[in-house]
């Protein structure tokens, strides 16, 4: 995570539940900060944001990663099956 967001890092520490969106959440300490006027808005808009993004890029990484595990799996059998093939016709 981006050393420039550590303030709201640590308030999310604080947060109620440690799966704490920051959103709508009356017990988020990250909202309670900017009610405060210790944390600025657009500031955890942007750590929102970035945040989701990375999110994102992980759970794609993850698909693709899957994708391409089950598709040497698929086709590491399917080469042994033509080897057998191959072995037994020949
Ligand atoms: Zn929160």
């Amino acid at each position: 995570m981006d050393e420039a967001f550590k303030d709201i890092e640590e308030l999310a520490k604080e947060c109620k539940f440690s799966d704490c969106k920051h959103e709508n959440e009356p017990w988020c300490r990250v909202r309670k900060a900017i009610e405060e006027g210790i944390l600025d808005e657009k500031r955890l808009e942007r750590y929102l944001r970035l945040k989701r993004e990375t999110r994102f890029m992980e759970s794609k990484q993850k698909r693709i990663m899957m994708v391409q595990q089950k598709n040497s799996i698929n086709g590491k059998s399917k080469g042994y099956k033509r080897e057998n093939h191959v072995r037994y016709e020949y």
